[in-house]
């Protein structure tokens, strides 16, 4: 019989739909009670997790797609692995659309979360030992900046800068005077928690004085730079580090961004020093995230969401909390509910029994624990200012029950969900 390769054959039944969640419940109800129960869960409750974010169904439909199937070790044009044409066409717009976005000379899409960006920025630039200077995890530093339950803290010689305790602010004097005491081979700029924009250039003018790389963690702040809503690193840092998740609004992921000189060692220190074969399917959602966040309507969103937590962050601060840095300059809020009579954990606790989501934080004073929000999501959902003075209102209700949130708390929470689906249909 003659060897010959079979012509690709339609398939004989035509492709399901891949969120196919009538099929998941048929195969496996237990896994479909925990979809469905937390889609109904984030629609019905407020999310106001400073890094959480609602994608649209567009992102959706390709991280649930065939390409999650793809192995692609490697980069476009150079794979370890056949068939991958079709996925090198997504990482090619992925990168271009993510450069373009953010000026950068190149883009690396890969890291598959931002903690294995961070990862790979260490990676490329720096050698077991070296010192590196970030912010401190007690003021407001990621786990990736140096925790000793991280592989930063364990394989760098971490030194931490910290805020100003009367204004809340990033001691810039301070941040100049440990960067000559220890010489650090990296300047890290980036936190989980800091509400107002970095000095990008005052920290390009230390690291240059110092001879230091500037690492910038755009974790949070990158989807207000897409949108123009906040300052680009990018001019100033050697390499930005981000998450494609929280403001940015694609799926679950991280990418970083460097110019031409770094480009090839970046990449070689994400694949293959630190990760291996990338997921093509977040590496296609990122690219749709890429190209709804270069939209005008993705600018608006930006403003808006910045908008909306100045006016969140004002209401918090006439309801009785002692806001961080006296208000905002992005999407994150921090403040501290002691002037009403109890801690951060205690709010967060009375606040989520209400439906209202969201975190704690360390404070930069004393030691204790504020609350950590945002209003990324809720402004995907087409919350506006009108809508932030009614949670303003349902927070303090919520933090002054001690036995639970009252009938009403609950239900005001519930029907202001209800009014703004994150999902339609
Ligand atoms: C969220 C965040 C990260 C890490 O992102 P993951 O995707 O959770 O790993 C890193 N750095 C900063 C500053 C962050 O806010």
């Amino acid at each position: 019989m003659p060897v010959t390769t079979a012509p690709p054959t339609a398939p004989a039944t035509p492709l399901p739909t891949y969120a196919d969640l009538p099929a998941l419940r048929r195969q496996d109800p237990e896994i479909a009670d925990v979809v469905l129960g937390e889609a109904a869960r984030q629609g019905d409750t407020l999310q106001l997790i400073a890094a959480e974010n609602f994608t649209s169904p567009a992102v959706l439909a390709a991280l649930g797609s065939p390409l999650a199937n793809k192995y692609a070790e490697g980069y476009p044009g150079a794979r370890h692995h056949g068939g991958c044409e079709l996925v090198d066409a997504a990482e090619r717009i992925a990168r271009e659309r993510a450069a373009a976005l953010f000026g950068a000379g190149h883009a690396n899409v890969q890291p598959h979360s931002g903690s294995s960006a961070v990862l790979a920025a260490y990676a490329a630039l720096l050698r077991p030992g070296d010192t590196v200077l970030a912010m401190g995890l007690a003021h407001g530093g990621h786990l990736t900046h140096g925790s000793p339950a991280n592989f930063s803290g364990h394989w760098f010689d971490f030194v931490g800068y910290g805020l100003d305790p009367r204004t809340g602010l990033i001691d810039y004097d301070q941040v100049r005077a440990l960067a000559r005491e220890h010489r650090p081979r990296a300047i890290v700029c980036g936190s989980i928690s800091y509400p107002r924009h970095p000095d990008y250039a005052l920290f390009r003018d230390i690291a240059d004085e110092t001879d230091a790389y500037l690492i910038v963690d755009a974790a949070h702040p990158a989807g207000l730079i897409a949108g123009g809503a906040a300052p680009s690193p990018v001019p100033y840092a050697d390499v930005v580090c981000a998450t494609t998740h929280k403001v940015l609004r694609g799926p679950r992921g991280g990418m970083i961004l460097c110019g031409a000189r770094l480009a090839e060692r970046i990449d070689r220190a994400v694949f293959p020093f630190t990760q291996g074969g990338a997921q093509m399917n977040a590496v296609a959602a990122k690219a749709v995230a890429f190209g709804e966040a270069a939209t005008p309507a993705f600018a608006a969103y930006a403003h808006q969401v910045v908008a909306n937590a100045r006016v969140l962050a004002g209401a918090l601060e006439a309801e009785g909390f002692a806001v961080l840095t006296g208000g905002t300059d992005t999407h994150l809020i921090g403040a501290d509910p002691a002037p009403l009579g109890l801690d951060g954990h205690t709010a967060r606790t009375r606040l989520a029994a209400a439906g209202l989501v969201l975190d704690t934080c360390a404070l930069p004073r004393g030691g204790g624990r504020g609350i950590r929000l945002g209003t990324a999501a809720l402004t995907t959902q087409g919350m506006g200012e009108r809508e932030m003075a009614e949670i303003a209102a349902l927070f303090t209700l919520a933090v002054r029950e001690p036995d639970g949130p009252s009938r009403r708390v609950r239900t005001e929470v519930h029907e202001l969900a209800g009014r703004f689906p994150p999902y339609q249909g």
